[in-house]
């Protein structure tokens, strides 16, 4: 199964991207979490992303495009996939469908998760991650079990992103209603947009798109 998980900053896209891996076996792209990789390793990609990252503004549709494309191509990926955070602009989309047309793998679902702009930015401020092993959790709606402890992998050090301040999440989120909006009626008219309620609470969005995904293989 190809899916793309489409939708504002903070919408819930890493989170629902995280449980869709465990319960459908599929692999979860995020091209946010790859673009953060090339910056802590200080490539040339790095370099080139940071401060747009910073900013919050998109990142180049030719750099990304050029990382997607060798990510899609790897083994791991062939059974079926998840994209968090691409594609972002109708460019991207438009290499995206040449991409998968090529390896004759069609997309199954785009979902839009719908959050209203004022929910996004405490969603945004308030979140964090755990340094190990990437489990996101948030201030006020997905604490630890035990404080200040990973209830994954046990780790007590936790990171913030760089970009999630509010100064930047206006940024984000005109980029988001400028640059990525325009892709719902792009994947309207190919009919395969299906829309979840991303305001409420996490395991209820997950039910819900487990709605449109139906059951897992071999759990039928
Ligand atoms: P979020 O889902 O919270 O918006 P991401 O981790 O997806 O954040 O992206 C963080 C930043 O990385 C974006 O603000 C942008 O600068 C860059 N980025 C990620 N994916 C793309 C993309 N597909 N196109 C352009 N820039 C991107
Ligand atoms: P995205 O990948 O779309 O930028 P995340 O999945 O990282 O978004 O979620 C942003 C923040 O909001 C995280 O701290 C996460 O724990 C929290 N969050 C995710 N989904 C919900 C939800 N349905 N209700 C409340 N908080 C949520
Ligand atoms: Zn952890």
């Amino acid at each position: 199964m190809k899916l793309i998980l489409l939708g504002p900053p903070g919408a819930g896209k890493g989170t629902q991207a995280k449980r869709l891996e465990e319960r459908y076996g599929l692999k979860q792209i995020s091209t946010g979490d790859m673009l953060r990789a090339e910056v802590k390793s200080g490539s040339e990609i790095g370099q080139q992303a940071r401060a747009i990252m910073e900013r919050g503004e998109l990142v180049p549709d030719a750099i990304i495009i050029a990382m997607l494309g060798a990510r899609v191509a790897q083994p791991d990926v062939a059974q079926g996939f998840i994209l968090d955070g691409f594609p972002r602009t109708v460019p991207q989309a438009e290499a995206l469908d040449l991409m998968l047309r090529e390896k004759s793998m069609p997309l199954d679902h785009v979902i839009e998760l719908q959050v209203d702009d004022a929910a996004l930015v405490e969603r945004i401020s308030g979140r964090f991650t755990c340094a190990r092993c990437g489990e996101g959790y948030h201030d006020r709606f997905k604490q630890p079990a035990k404080p200040g402890v990973c209830d994954v992998c046990g780790s007590t050090e936790f990171t913030r992103r760089a970009d999630d301040k509010a100064e930047t999440v206006a940024a984000r989120l005109e980029a988001y209603h400028r640059q990525t909006a325009p892709l719902l009626p792009y994947y309207a008219a190919k009919g395969i947009l299906r829309v979840v309620d991303g305001m409420a609470e996490m395991g209820e969005v997950g039910k819900q798109i487990a709605a449109i995904l139906g059951p897992p293989p071999g759990k039928g």
